[in-house]
């Protein structure tokens, strides 16, 4: 099969349209078979529940070509079960856990010549989402929902080089206790855009969102969790019903542990202890760990000791090996790698 004559190393993060797509469609009673479509265009009432109350979700995930030319996508059941839990809060129907998963297999095989190349940098990002389809005016679940898949190429996150984040504390709460934090809602990323906006206006890469009862304790920014290191190489991550539980941060707590021998802790962290930390990285699936060199708080700058240059050595050490595991250059702890081809 030929590759797509794309400038992987070049390309940026952005939507790229591709030839084949998933979809499926609840009415009401039950989820039909799904199918690949080459219509990248949704065509829906002008009253659908997601135009009018926003009730949608979506997962964010990648397929690899690993070393020896397979394609693979990383843990997908994990995917599966926390758009599960996004539905389920958000009272849409559940897409089954193994038909999701099978869908996004099918949806990668239908777009092959889109999967970047071993070393290229590049990967196949994969959106998985659901909305409800079918017209609500007074305020309840819509009756109808689709649910879809696309891919699209995506480029090497750090091109030219890493350079460590410039981030803010944020006087904009992300996520209510008891709220919808914890799932991938686009609500969540809705009202996050203001802020974002206004950090970037001001000279910040990223917010960091405090918990909003307090303000006193760390949560994660607008799209990625918080991993610190402290300065007996600890690995401590924060802990909060609020925080969006990400595969990555997840997936690196582990290799930690397992593949690093390190100690990891998932726990409460002040804002107050920051500055005692070494390091610290953003995890998620786009860039699996940036570095975060500075933190501009309301009692001043942290600067953490890894500086801004280059990322601290044990979040060197984690990017690594994960990507290393992804790229399967490393043996993945079983059920990691699913293979597509
Ligand atoms: C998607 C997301 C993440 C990262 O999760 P991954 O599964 O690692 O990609 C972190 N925080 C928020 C708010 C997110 O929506």
């Amino acid at each position: 099969m030929e590759k797509k004559n794309i400038d992987w190393a070049n390309l940026g993060f952005g939507y790229i349209t591709t030839e084949n797509r998933f979809v499926a469609n609840y009415d009401g009673k039950a989820w039909d078979e799904g199918k690949i479509t080459t219509d990248s265009n949704v065509v829906i009432s002008e009253c659908a529940g997601v135009l009018q109350y926003a009730q949608t979700c979506f997962e964010g995930m990648k397929a690899y070509t690993t070393e020896d030319g397979r394609v693979v996508t990383f843990r997908p059941d994990l995917n599966a079960q926390r758009m599960e839990d996004s539905c389920k809060r958000l009272e849409m129907p559940v897409f089954p856990q193994d038909k999701f998963v099978e869908a996004v297999v099918e949806t990668v095989k239908a777009n092959l010549e889109y999967v970047p190349p071993y070393g290229s940098g590049a990967t196949l990002y994969i959106r998985p989402y659901m909305f409800a389809s079918s017209p609500v005016i007074g305020v309840k679940p819509a009756d109808q929902y689709q649910f879809r898949i696309f891919v699209t190429p995506v480029g090497p996150y750090f091109k030219g080089g890493v350079k460590p984040l410039t981030i803010r504390t944020c006087d904009f709460d992300r996520a209510a206790p008891h709220g919808t934090g914890h799932i991938k809602a686009g609500l969540n990323y809705a009202m996050s855009l203001h802020a974002i906006v206004d950090a970037h206006n001001n000279g910040f890469d990223e917010n960091m969102y405090l918990d909003p009862a307090t303000r006193t304790k760390v949560e994660e920014t607008g799209g990625a969790n918080f991993i610190f290191v402290t300065k007996d190489n600890k690995v401590v991550t924060p802990k909060s019903s609020s925080i969006l539980p990400s595969i990555t941060r997840r997936s690196l707590m582990t290799v930690a542990k397992d593949y690093l021998g390190l100690e990891v802790e998932e726990r409460e962290v002040l804002l107050s202890e920051v500055k005692d930390f070494a390091e610290c990285g953003l995890c998620g699936t786009a860039a699996v760990i940036s570095p975060v060199g500075k933190i501009v708080t309301k009692d001043g700058e942290i600067c953490l000791p890894s500086g801004m240059e280059k990322m601290g050595p044990i979040t060197q050490k984690l990017y690594d090996t994960l990507t290393g595991i992804q790229m399967g250059r490393i043996e993945a702890p079983e059920g990691w790698i699913k293979e597509i081809k």
